[in-house]
């Protein structure tokens, strides 16, 4: 059992967790959806995921395992699978899911048990969800797996602070479930399907750039096809933009998580990124500098950042190769390295609240404490 909090309290700290894509398909049509997902979608064998999975060992192994698709529960058995095999090393998971099944009555039978089988469930809910699942429908699954003790969370997205319908909906929840279900809030993310019609955030203009670290690439994402990378950016994921080497740290079907994990702890242009973020070291090394970057960036708990200007800035920083050159020439000095453990302590004691407030609508923010019990909290892991 684990609170949303405990999960985001990890989310700055490098390898601490690790994400599983472990489908592309999805069932449902929802017209943001930021994979473009389809019924038809990729999908690869579960074998390659269940032997990475395998790999985590108690000495080794990541805090958290967080599994979503397209959409996880088609393939209920590799969730249970996972999860049991995170288990068994020490490790805590988690799967997102956009309730496809909820309006069939009883939850059926081989997707309770893979939902049993994980720490914290997790549903997404938005106006385009609704438009597939019935919000009703998703409150019955909810209210089933609270009144069992499961710790469940809602994932919500909308067009930002002034949406009613996040209004409605967050107040509605907070009704419903008497506080007992954590929110987590973010924009629409301007990806897959929503890229057709979503008006992107224009940059601002460039005044002085400050060190913006992107947290978002503390923990390594395992596309649907077994493809590693340093973060979930969904223009990457789905090859939109050529891979930016120093975002690649392997494929499951070679490598197994002490590797993936040394590789994003140690790749000096993650760790880089991670502790200063794209645009300053653009400025700072590049030979123009960053061009129209705006700072900051969005996204939910499993994307990369959503904004314009910063991961752009990232795709290109291998390009100009006095980035890399610099960046590796500093990688292995003391005060790089104290930099680093500074900037990840920083992070870590600013807390979920500021990392829900910074990549997600900082008015509901608050929503992710809902129902946490500090004293509940499990000693598993150390924090940075
Ligand atoms: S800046 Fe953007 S693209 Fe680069 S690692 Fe962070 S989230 Fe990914």
């Amino acid at each position: 059992m684990v609170h949303l909090m405990e999960i985001l309290r990890y989310r700055p700290v490098p390898a601490s967790a690790v994400f599983f894509g472990i489908t592309r398909r999805c069932p449902l049509h929802c017209k943001h959806c930021s994979t473009s997902s389809m019924l038809d979608s990729e999908e690869y064998p579960e074998q390659m995921f269940r032997k990475f999975a395998e790999s985590f060992t108690p000495e080794n192994r990541p805090e958290f395992v967080l599994m979503s698709g397209g959409e996880a529960l088609l393939r209920p058995r590799l969730v249970r699978e996972i999860a049991e095999l995170a288990r068994a090393a020490g490790s805590r998971s988690h799967v997102l899911s956009g309730l496809y099944f909820a309006d069939r009555g009883r939850i059926p039978r081989p997707l309770k048990r893979a939902i049993d089988a994980v720490d914290h469930f997790s549903a997404s809910l938005d106006r385009f969800h609704e438009e597939e699942v019935p919000r009703a429908s998703v409150f019955r699954i909810l209210r089933e797996l609270l009144d069992e003790g499961k710790d469940v969370s809602l994932q919500l997205t909308g067009l930002g602070p002034d949406d009613p319908y996040l209004a409605d909906i967050t107040a509605e929840v907070r009704r419903e479930f008497d506080d007992r279900v954590p929110m987590l809030v973010a924009p629409i993310s301007p990806h897959g399907r929503a890229d057709a019609w979503l008006l992107k955030r224009m940059p601002l203009p460039k005044s002085t750039v400050d060190p913006s670290p992107c947290a978002v690439s503390a923990w390594p994402v395992i596309g649907f096809n077994g493809q590693v990378t340093a973060c979930g950016n969904q223009d990457v994921m789905d090859g939109k933009v050529p891979l930016p080497p120093h975002l690649y740290l392997g494929h499951i079907a070679r490598d197994d998580w002490p590797t993936i994990k040394e590789r994003a702890l140690e790749n000096p242009m993650v760790r880089a990124i991670r502790a200063a973020g794209p645009e300053y070291l653009m400025d700072r090394h590049g030979s123009t500098g960053a061009e129209g970057s705006s700072g900051g960036n969005g996204g939910s708990i499993g994307d990369g950042c959503g904004s314009a200007g910063y991961c752009e800035t990232c795709w290109v920083l291998s390009k100009d190769t006095a980035v890399p050159r610099a960046v590796r020439e500093l990688a292995d000095r003391p005060a790089t390295r104290l930099i680093e453990r500074q900037t990840e302590s920083l992070l870590v004691e600013a807390g979920p609240l500021a990392f829900a407030r910074q990549y997600g609508i900082a008015k509901y923010a608050d929503l992710v404490s809902l129902g946490h019990d500090p004293s509940r909290r499990t000693p598993a892991g150390s924090l940075a």
